[in-house]
């Protein structure tokens, strides 16, 4: 089994729920006691916040950096950034180690084409569903990405900040989080992806009129497959 290194507290509440899926994903495999060999580099989420916030994307790219070189240091064989958002800066992230950096995005759109889909609509925080990145990188693997209106984007990120980084579950916002995957369905999306780790904790497929993508539980189950690809 490879050892995993996960970059984590983008927030810790979708960090607890990556590890649990990892855990519970080699135990499925495997059975008995089995779980995951793994580490965590926790980096503080008020940091990250604020370089975001600032357009500090270079000094986030440095810190995310220096976590993933600790974690190969530390014996990681597989490294894995556990936001959506700061795969802006996957590059460098990729760059500063010498073992296999599993992107989210390439794991999501895997997924989305293996389900014959390639229209999708995107829910994540405004610099997922703005700054192109996302966009461009999932139309490398053939999938059109289509985001929701401005005042929906408005909400979605807030919703994603103001509450699920911060442990809230609101009922109120699941209704709003529906009403939104409903629009982008009846604007010709056959699939929504959840494009922030915390979007799972709010919603789920029976909130969707189309098939959801996840990609915190995309993420970890690929994570799974390649830690456990070698055996041994
Ligand atoms: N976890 C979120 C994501 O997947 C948002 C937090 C962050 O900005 O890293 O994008």
């Amino acid at each position: 089994m490879r050892t995993i290194g996960l970059i984590g507290g983008m927030s810790w509440e979708s960090s607890a729920e990556y590890y649990r899926l990892i855990n519970t994903g080699v135990q499925t495999r495997l059975g008995g006691r089995h779980n995951a060999e793994s580490l965590m580099a926790t980096v503080d989420f008020d940091r990250i916040e604020a370089m975001q916030r600032a357009g500090g994307w270079e000094a986030a790219a440095g810190l995310l950096a220096d976590a993933a070189a600790s974690l190969e240091r530390g014996g990681a064989e597989l490294i894995a950034l556990c936001t959506n958002t700061m795969h802006l800066v996957a590059d460098q992230v990729a760059g500063a180690v010498t073992v296999p950096f599993v992107h989210l995005v390439d794991a999501t759109a895997a997924s989305v084409n293996a389900a014959g889909i390639d229209r999708v609509g995107l829910l994540g925080t405004r610099f997922t569903m703005e700054m192109g990145f996302y966009a461009e990188r999932m139309a490398e693997h053939g999938v059109t990405v289509v985001v929701p209106e401005e005042a929906e984007r408005a909400m979605v990120h807030e919703v994603i900040y103001d509450e699920l980084t911060m442990g809230t579950v609101n009922p109120g916002s699941r209704e709003a989080f529906r009403r939104v995957m409903a629009a982008l369905a009846e604007r010709g999306c056959d699939g929504i992806v959840f494009g922030c780790t915390e979007i799972t904790l709010l919603v789920g497929r029976a909130d969707s009129p189309v098939p959801v993508f996840d990609s915190t539980r995309i993420h970890a189950e690929r994570l799974v497959e390649l830690a456990l690809e070698t055996g041994g």
